[in-house]
């Protein structure tokens, strides 16, 4: 059994080997039972319910939530030769009474559909008489994490899908995600009645990403030297926090002649689906997004995921950055942050309308996110960690571990920090006080008399940069925190009484000085540009990307949906001669070698000749 898995493997997807768990999960589901996949983004999950899908007699059904990106799921497969359908909302009647059709007929594969279809009782009925006939291969839920009705992806009709157990008894399920906390995970078992199932978890490091946080002077121009260095042609997403924002950064980007697209759910769903479609189909689009866009995207070949304000929480950072490099080559992480996201963050979590109960937790999970910014330690093994996972040893790749940061004992002008801040009546905010601090001469000094202070003018030791490093670490380990009764001025927390006691030493991250930063280490070793080293000036690679998107363009399918980016990569690199060597390239499945074997043959051909 196994030996034809890895024969569908290697002529249908064109790979020589499995990858990680995905053979044992194969088997397991292919046998019956149902499984649990925890693996992250770009791990190859699907690849763990298609084949089984394939190997077993019948139909195999994929509820997904993603309706915008179905087409381009099945799209994917009929590229591959499978007869794979999907059924929403999206269709018309007719379309959808051919399917069913075909259903009855036995002429599916596979069929992805979106739950709410799917929990219609005539569907239901529809599915008892498939099982009668042709026969049901298995059940997959992807996107499982939607029954979880904390996170931002909650779908209630999810919570329904157990009907399919009660339903359907000896139909295998393989409920998958890339959400790696526990609670979740836990609620997947709970909401889908997955007690029994085995539970395949991988590891949820993602190499090839690597992470870097910078301090945030001028953000957009901070953004833009970011991409002018390091992805000047690539896709990538840069996501803010509100819609407003989103729409001023992608208007910012266009006029400065970025090919930039807003997505938020405050636009229209045909405005949304545009933008999407064009992200997906052609090369080199930066989305600029509010969380709403982003699960399910697979478009392989994001190289880079930039953070214009804090996400949520860790568990929000992890997915949201995941979905760069899904290919496995080299891709980008870059946040930019600093004080005023601190302090925006926490206002919108204690002004939000969420029970006590619930803030407490969401102000723990920023609490750790803040710890993670502010961390001199290794990214990937800080991330890890917080899903409790361990880290083998340094990445070497992360900014913290190519530019190691110093720490300074900084207890001394904490105290002044904090002393500034009692002494002026905790509600100031951060600019006045570092006037303060530094003896300035300005109209609300004299205004409140601040010249009589003992903390004016005590510390001309830092400059105004370091002191906003200093305020900002204080807020970000919860020594000062902003009141919002005071228009969010700094007030002390119970946390800072033993360090102006002297009880508690401070150690603060020395930041880089943004005036005399040259550029760093790590923008200089751009990845993306040695994962492709060579090839963008390549007149081939250029050729090969252009057949690929004339193909693509015909077929009405994104250009990655054709070969993805590594695949088109070691056809520049083995140069085939064949469709015997072509046929050896990963990626190149045996549908995909006599559609497109002689096309990119010619394409090789003609630009060497
Ligand atoms: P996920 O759904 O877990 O994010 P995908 O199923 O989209 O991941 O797979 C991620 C990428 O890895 C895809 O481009 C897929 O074609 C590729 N891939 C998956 N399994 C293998 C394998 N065994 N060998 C080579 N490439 C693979
Ligand atoms: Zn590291």
């Amino acid at each position: 059994m196994s030996s034809s898995a890895r024969q569908i493997l290697h002529d249908v997807f064109g790979y020589a080997d499995f990858r990680g768990a995905q053979q044992s999960i194969v088997e397991h589901v292919a046998a019956g039972g149902d499984a649990l996949v925890l693996m992250p983004t770009g791990g190859g999950k699907s690849l763990c319910y298609q084949i089984p899908a394939l190997l077993r007699s019948g139909i195999g059904l994929v509820v997904s939530p993603l309706i915008a990106l179905m087409q381009d799921q099945v799209d994917a497969l009929k590229q591959l030769g499978v007869r794979a359908a999907f059924l929403n909302s999206s269709l018309d009647a007719e379309a959808a009474r051919a399917i069913t059709g075909q259903l009855h007929r036995g002429e599916l594969d596979m069929l992805y559909v979106a739950p709410e279809r799917l929990l219609m009782p005539n569907f239901l009925a529809l599915l008892e008489q498939v099982q009668d006939g042709p026969g049901l291969a298995l059940f997959a839920i992807d996107e499982a994490h939607c029954v979880s009705q904390w996170g931002h992806d909650f779908r209630p009709e999810y919570r329904a899908l157990t009907v399919l157990h009660e339903r359907f008894p000896d139909v295998p399920r393989i409920a998958l995600t890339a959400t790696a906390d526990a609670p979740t995970r836990a609620e997947i078992v709970e909401r889908l009645a997955l007690e029994d199932a085995r539970q395949f978890v991988s590891s949820f490091d993602r190499p090839n990403i690597r992470y870097r946080v910078t301090q945030k002077a001028n953000a957009r121009s901070q953004l833009e030297a970011f991409l002018e260095a390091e992805h000047p042609d690539d896709a990538g997403i840069v996501y803010c926090l509100s819609r407003k924002r989103v729409e001023e950064t992608a208007e910012w980007l266009k006029a400065r002649g970025w090919d930039a697209l807003p997505y938020h759910a405050g636009l229209d769903t045909a405005t949304r689906n545009a933008n999407q479609r064009r992200f997906l189909r052609e090369e080199g689009v930066i989305m600029v997004a509010t969380v709403a866009f982003g699960m399910g995207i697979d478009k392989p070949n994001v190289r880079f995921v930039a953070h214009l304000d804090l996400p949520k929480s860790m568990e929000g950072y992890y997915q949201e950055t995941g979905r760069a490099g899904r290919d496995g080559l080299p891709a980008d992480a870059w946040m930019a942050y600093g004080l005023g996201d601190v302090v925006s963050m926490r206002q919108m979590l204690d002004s939000g309308e969420a029970p006590e109960e619930r803030k407490r937790v969401e102000r723990q999970k920023l609490d750790a996110l803040l710890g993670f910014c502010e961390s001199t330690a290794c990214r990937h093994q800080t991330i890890l960690r917080y899903f409790g996972e361990e880290h083998p040893g340094d990445c070497g790749q992360c900014d913290n571990c190519l530019e190691p940061v110093d720490t300074w004992d900084a207890t001394q002008a904490a105290q002044m920090a904090l002393s500034c801040v009692y002494r002026t009546g905790q509600r100031f905010g951060v600019v006045h006080l570092i006037d303060v601090l530094l003896g300035k001469t300005t109209p609300k000094i004299e205004q409140f008399r601040h010249q009589a202070l003992s903390t004016y003018g005590i510390g001309q030791s830092l400059n105004q940069a370091q002191w906003s490093s200093v305020f900002r670490q204080l807020v970000a380990a919860g020594l000062l925190e902003s009141d919002m009764q005071a228009y969010g001025g700094l007030k002390l927390t119970e946390t800072a009484r033993p360090v102006l006691k002297g009880e508690r030493e401070v150690w603060l991250r020395r930041d880089a000085e943004p005036a005399r930063r040259k550029t760093s280490k790590a923008e200089r070793a751009s990845r993306a540009k040695e994962a492709f080293a060579g090839a963008q000036d390549d007149p081939l690679w250029q050729a090969l990307k252009a057949r690929r998107l004339e193909l693509a363009k015909e077929q009405g399918v994104p250009p990655y949906v054709i070969f993805h980016d590594s695949t088109l990569l070691e056809i520049l690199n083995r140069r085939p001669g064949s469709l015997a060597e072509m046929g050896q390239i990963s990626g190149v499945g045996q549908a995909k070698l006599a559609r497109y074997g002689d096309a990119f043959l010619q394409a090789l051909e003609e630009a060497e000749g």
